[in-house]
């Protein structure tokens, strides 16, 4: 997405929610979690507006892994979605997640969920994640912070998509995030 720099751009931009969902299932999980929702905020320069409580979550989709935690943040930001991707990378970076791969476990997992009504789909980078309305443990944490949140594609919100879906996943709240 290229930002035409004019003020209308500029406001879009800044006006747009951005929903960020950590994950860790290695190491110390409460550490990475509460660390990395300070390492957005200053990475990102923005504020968190709001956080999810800690949810410990089976992983789906792997066998034989630890369990996750999971949470989800909310911030808002005059950065573009590719800008937001290469920080968030970054920090997994920093957490030493050194394997991109999705069937090992991780120290920190950060994704773009949502960009306010953004829909894009390029090569490393879809928005909104394409898992978010098949997965209880983005769904549960977001709809705590966001219950009427929506978006075009779903044209349910996030509270009708969980009560309409059968999940059979753990998501167990276990801790709110101590993050200001
Ligand atoms: P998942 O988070 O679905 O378990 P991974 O974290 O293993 O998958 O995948 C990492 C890659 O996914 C990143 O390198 C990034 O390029 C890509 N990706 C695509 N869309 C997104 C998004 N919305 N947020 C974060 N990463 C994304
Ligand atoms: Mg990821």
């Amino acid at each position: 997405m290229q930002s035409q720099g004019n003020d209308d751009e500029d406001l879009r931009l800044l006006n747009n929610s951005v929903y960020i969902g950590l994950g860790s299932n290695m190491g110390n999980r409460f550490a990475h979690i509460e660390k990395a929702i300070s390492d957005i905020k200053h990475g990102l320069q923005t504020e968190i507006l709001a956080v999810s409580s800690i949810y410990e979550t089976s992983p789906v989709g792997v066998e034989n892994q630890p369990d996750f935690l999971n949470c989800v943040c909310l911030l808002k930001t005059t950065l573009e979605p590719r800008q937001i991707l290469n920080k968030l990378l970054e920090i997994e970076k920093s957490h030493g997640r050194s394997c991109s791969s999705m069937n090992l476990p991780r120290t920190l997992d950060l994704d773009i969920l949502l960009y306010g009504e953004l829909a894009l789909n390029e090569p490393g980078l879809i928005v909104p994640h394409p898992r978010v309305t098949e997965r209880a443990f983005v769904l549960i944490p977001l709809a705590e912070i966001s219950p009427n949140l929506t978006h075009n594609l779903w044209e349910r919100t996030v509270t009708e998509i969980l009560e309409s879906s059968t999940f059979t996943d753990k998501v167990e709240k276990v801790d709110n995030v101590r993050w200001n």
